[in-house]
């Protein structure tokens, strides 16, 4: 997923990530003036994500099924990661992320039908 990023020093710069629960995998700090970007990467991640969402409300089957699958595998990414994870505050952010994604998934696909 491609995320701009405009920094309080006025530098643009933007980069690729993998989203891991949702959130940004690291962190990431603007190249100029080195503040940290990861709060506002997190937002785009986050709007990039609904948007995604809304646009799979098109009620196409195919579309659902890849959204339902998706899902699923967002949980049990969220899953593993958390068992990888060395523990506390994390862990239960990425469990709640998990089980979020595997509820949404459960709806996508009784709403489906
Ligand atoms: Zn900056």
């Amino acid at each position: 997923m491609p995320v701009k990023i405009q920094c309080g020093c006025g530098q643009r710069y933007a980069f690729d990530i993998e989203p891991v629960c949702g959130r940004m995998p690291g962190r990431i700090a603007c190249p100029i003036c080195g503040m940290d970007g990861t709060r506002v990467a997190n937002e785009i991640i986050a709007f990039n994500l609904a948007a995604e969402m809304s646009r799979n409300d098109d009620g196409k089957q195919v579309v659902m099924t890849c959204a339902v699958i998706g899902c699923m595998i967002a949980g049990l990414a969220g899953i593993i990661k958390a068992v990888n994870m060395a523990g506390g505050f994390d862990v239960l952010l990425c469990l709640l992320g998990a089980t979020a994604a595997f509820g949404m998934a459960l709806c996508v696909y009784f709403w489906k039908r």
